[in-house]
């Protein structure tokens, strides 16, 4: 047999070589970090991204086992896919393996055995976690200020009602004050300021309207009499009650006030002379009939009222004339004797 010439073995030679730069470029142009391994796990071929991901030299590498860039606490699962990938089977798994500057990195493993060789794709999962962590954050954050922004709705609109409250009680308090402004604080009618802006009102709408209009001005008789025997005290007991029987003796639409001391009034709106009289009798007769405390000591031995009407006319035209005229006729029920009503 013609053995080989020279020139064929350095042919042989040549596309032996290119074969094997070709293989290293390949190896080159993975775009992951790529490693050949012997059946025991020490490196074979490394390529540059495996390189850089593990921060080891060649010559660094030709010392190393991969099981030396392995953390302890993932050291069985990859013992494990080792065994595996001998068995013939394709593996894949999540791990860790540990940089020269001693840095955890989380990759995904993909190996298989090929020619007696265990081929390791390592692809690494830092950036993906980052982002994963990063849109974790980003979901907490969220919800965080979702929920704060909830919180703070309810605390406004626990402060928005309990404003609404204060304005409400603010109101209440408003109207009592107004209510007491116009209010006689013994007897709870009204008071003199009250009588006279009514009397005012009401005595404009007589003239516009020509509505008939009378006023009763009423007077406890002998009262200082009863307040010397029987004191103080008892004698607002008995402003009290009188305030009630002139209530009584009234109509609804009738507005009644507190003159001043012993004297009560009476706005009979739409009155005439013979209704006013009428009602007049009324309430001199409630507060007669009425049992009052000591009455009997009374000079009248009883505990009465005297009643002056007056009604609104072409001589009784102002709301002066109208009081000037019902005090006149309270005078002259005195006078009378007392216990009686004129008008
Ligand atoms: P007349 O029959 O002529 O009306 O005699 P009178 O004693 O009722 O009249 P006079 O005006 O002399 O006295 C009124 C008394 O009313 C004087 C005061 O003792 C009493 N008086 C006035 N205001 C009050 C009050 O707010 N409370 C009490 N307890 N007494 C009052
Ligand atoms: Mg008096
Ligand atoms: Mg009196």
């Amino acid at each position: 047999m013609e053995s080989p010439s020279l020139k064929e073995i350095r042919s042989k030679v040549e596309a032996l070589e290119k074969e094997i730069r070709l293989q290293r470029s390949i190896l080159e142009m993975i775009p992951e970090p790529f490693f050949i391994l012997d059946r025991d796990g020490e490196f074979l071929k490394v390529n540059p991204r495996g390189r850089e991901l593990l921060g080891y030299s060649p010559e660094e590498l030709r010392q190393k086992a991969f099981m030396d860039v392995v953390p302890i606490e993932d050291l069985i699962r990859v013992r494990d896919g080792f065994d595996e990938m001998r068995k013939g089977k394709e593996v894949r798994f999540r791990t860790q393996i540990i940089s020269r500057l001693g840095e955890r990195i989380p990759v995904e493993f993909m190996g298989v055995l090929k020619e007696n060789a265990l081929f390791i794709m390592l692809r690494d999962l830092k950036e993906r976690m980052e982002i994963e962590e990063e849109l974790e954050r980003t979901k907490k954050e969220f919800t965080e200020k979702i929920r704060e922004r909830d919180l703070y709705a309810r605390e406004a609109e626990v402060i928005r009602d309990l404003y609404k409250e204060k304005l409400k009680e603010i109101e209440v308090m408003k109207e009592e004050a107004v209510r007491l402004s116009y209010t006689d604080d013994l007897t709870g009618i009204y008071n003199h300021r009250f009588f006279i802006q009514q009397l005012t009102l009401e005595v404009e709408r007589q003239k516009r309207y020509a509505t008939p209009l009378s006023l009763l001005m009423i007077d406890i008789d002998y009262f200082k009499n009863y307040n010397d025997a029987h004191g103080h005290l008892a004698g607002d007991q008995v402003l009290k009650a009188i305030a009630i029987l002139i209530q009584r003796g009234v109509r609804q639409s009738d507005i009644i006030a507190r003159y001043g001391g012993e004297e009560f009034s009476a706005i009979l709106i739409n009155t005439g002379k013979e209704k006013a009289l009428e009602i007049a009798e009324r309430v001199r007769k409630n507060v007669e009939e009425a049992r009052f405390p000591h009455e009997r000591a009374q000079p009248n031995k009883d505990l009465t009222v005297s009643v002056g009407v007056a009604t609104f006319s072409t001589s009784i035209s102002t709301l002066t004339d109208l009081i000037r005229e019902a005090d006149h006729a309270l005078y002259r029920a005195k006078k009378g004797g007392r216990n009686r009503i004129e008008g």
